[in-house]
């Protein structure tokens, strides 16, 4: 059974009458009964586009069989009040109300960034206290003679979830300590360990673009890159596991086999071969073609550019924030490979809304400024806007750091540092790094540290692993041993 959200209309007031009419449903509510339509539809006009709720109708597969929402929408406190109330009493003991409840609270923590969801609920209604706790509520008080219930004074709990309780339950990649690293403490953030596919940045991505995928019944999927793309391996993966044909068109240029590639093909990708410049209408053409076959495909940028990625590195931030608190640990620098930029612009994002003091520092792996900054700067402001977070420019210019120095030949080079430390970082941390994407963020940290003297400042670091295993792999046959004494 599929659960669902959505805003509640005018279509659903009969609804509503009839699930609040029933004295079994009605039992914990505190309506003026009956209702009814007159009156209930002046409820929906007088509170429809207001910005302090949010009513929402759950719905399994597809028919409305509930109710749930957001009340007295705090912004200035980051809070909200919650409600549930299923309609449909076939429906009920099914976990329905869990899955609307846990997606209330996404959107809740998610969308509006809130730090708090509370409620109050009668001391009598034991079913429901179940339900909350298991949504991760926790009682915070008894409010004596606090509501008068069907005509006598009823005592309640005040019950709440925080964010930061919320967030450290929500799946996080690993973060852990590698040691002492020019005088400072390095942490890896393994998103190369996300677990689908080898993982990485795409994998977070991806994730996003497909539940898009899913929700809007496309039927099949196009998407941009080079035989070495990470994205389009996870992509490819995606959609072959959903049946949904995939095409990946492909810059002839960069075109040499690689592990990716061979996955691409594993996982049955149609690849067209094209020259750079063709790109762009070859995706066109594609487009086209498949809608005048009577398909729906779905596209998708390539690298995941766009702001479902951006939000999928806000959601990085998000843990990134939550590790700190968890283990008082605060982050001076955070470094990672930057290509389209998104991932960077997520974690701007992030941390622009948050509130953060971690110096954000993208490793350019391919584009120059200042066009590679500036592209960083586009999405940061096209994902505020559309969140309708308001931040001034001299905030985001500050907060937009990208280094464009370790490029080296270009997107997919390598030279004998990058082979050197990729072996390094093996053999010291038993860390899988590539000489595409993270060897040369690696390499463009080292050099930081040491020219801007943070170097023995006992700052506390973070690399973020991007992923890109399957390229550890191709680079395998050009690293060699480096012979090490133990001082
Ligand atoms: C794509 C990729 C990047 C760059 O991410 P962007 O969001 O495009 O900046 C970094 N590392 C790895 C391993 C990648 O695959």
């Amino acid at each position: 059974m599929k659960i669902s959200i959505r805003l509640f209309e005018k279509e659903d007031i009969a609804k509503k009458i009839e699930w609040i009419n029933d004295p079994e449903n009605n039992r914990y509510l505190h309506y003026d009964l009956p209702l009814e339509y007159e009156k209930t539809l002046n409820w929906f006009e007088k509170n429809r586009g207001r910005k302090d709720r949010a009513d929402m109708v759950i719905e399994a597969d597809g028919e409305p069989v509930g109710l749930i929402g957001l009340l007295s929408i705090d912004r200035k406190n980051g809070k909200a009040e919650y409600y549930v109330s299923m309609g449909e009493k076939a429906m009920k003991g099914q976990g329905v109300a869990k899955e609307a409840s846990r997606l209330i609270l996404e959107y809740a923590f998610r969308e509006l960034r809130l730090d708090k969801v509370y409620l109050y609920t009668e001391t009598g209604n034991i079913a429901a206290q179940k339900l909350f706790a298991r949504v991760g509520f926790q009682t915070e008080g008894l409010l004596k003679a606090d509501v008068v219930s069907h005509g006598t004074a009823a005592d309640r709990y005040a019950l709440g979830v925080t964010r930061a309780d919320w967030l450290r339950n929500q799946p996080q990649t690993p973060v852990t300590e590698a040691g002492e690293f020019f005088g400072n403490r390095l942490f890896f953030k393994r998103d190369d360990l996300i677990p689908y596919c080898f993982g990485g940045n795409k994998a977070r991505k991806a994730e996003l673009f497909f539940k898009k995928i899913d929700e809007g019944g496309y039927d099949c999927v196009v998407t941009y890159g080079s035989s070495h793309s990470n994205h389009c391996r996870i992509v490819a993966n995606m959609a072959a596991k959903r049946s949904l044909p995939c095409t990946v068109i492909a810059p002839s240029e960069v075109s040499e086999p690689t592990f990716n590639s061979r996955f691409m093909e594993l996982f049955g990708a149609k690849i067209v071969t094209v020259p750079v410049e063709e790109v762009h209408e070859t995706i066109e053409k594609t487009l086209e073609e498949l809608e005048s076959a009577g398909k729906k495909p779905y596209f998708i940028p390539g690298g995941g550019h766009g702001n479902l990625g951006t939000e999928a590195y806000v959601r990085c931030y998000d843990e990134i924030a939550s590790f700190e608190k968890e283990t008082r640990t605060r982050f001076d620098y955070i470094f990672f490979a930057s290509g389209t930029g998104t991932t960077q612009a997520g974690l701007i994002c992030g941390k622009l809304m948050s509130g953060g003091a971690e110096n954000i520092i993208g490793i350019s792996i391919a584009r120059k400024n200042p066009r590679g900054r500036n592209v960083v700067l586009e999405s940061v402001r096209d994902y505020l806007s559309e969140k309708g977070f308001g931040c001034d420019e001299a905030a985001i210019e500050k907060a937009t750091v990208f280094i464009d120095d370790y490029i080296g030949e270009g997107y997919g080079a390598s030279d004998s540092r990058i082979a050197e430390l990729i072996e390094r970082a093996m053999t010291e941390f038993g860390v899988p790094l590539d000489s595409t994407y993270t060897a040369k963020a690696f390499a463009g940290m080292e050099d930081y540290l040491k020219s801007s003297g943070i170097a023995g400042s006992g700052k506390n670091i973070l690399f973020i692993h991007t992923g890109g295993t399957p390229l550890f792999f191709d680079d395998m046959g050009r690293i060699n041993r480096t012979e090490r004494t133990n001082e």
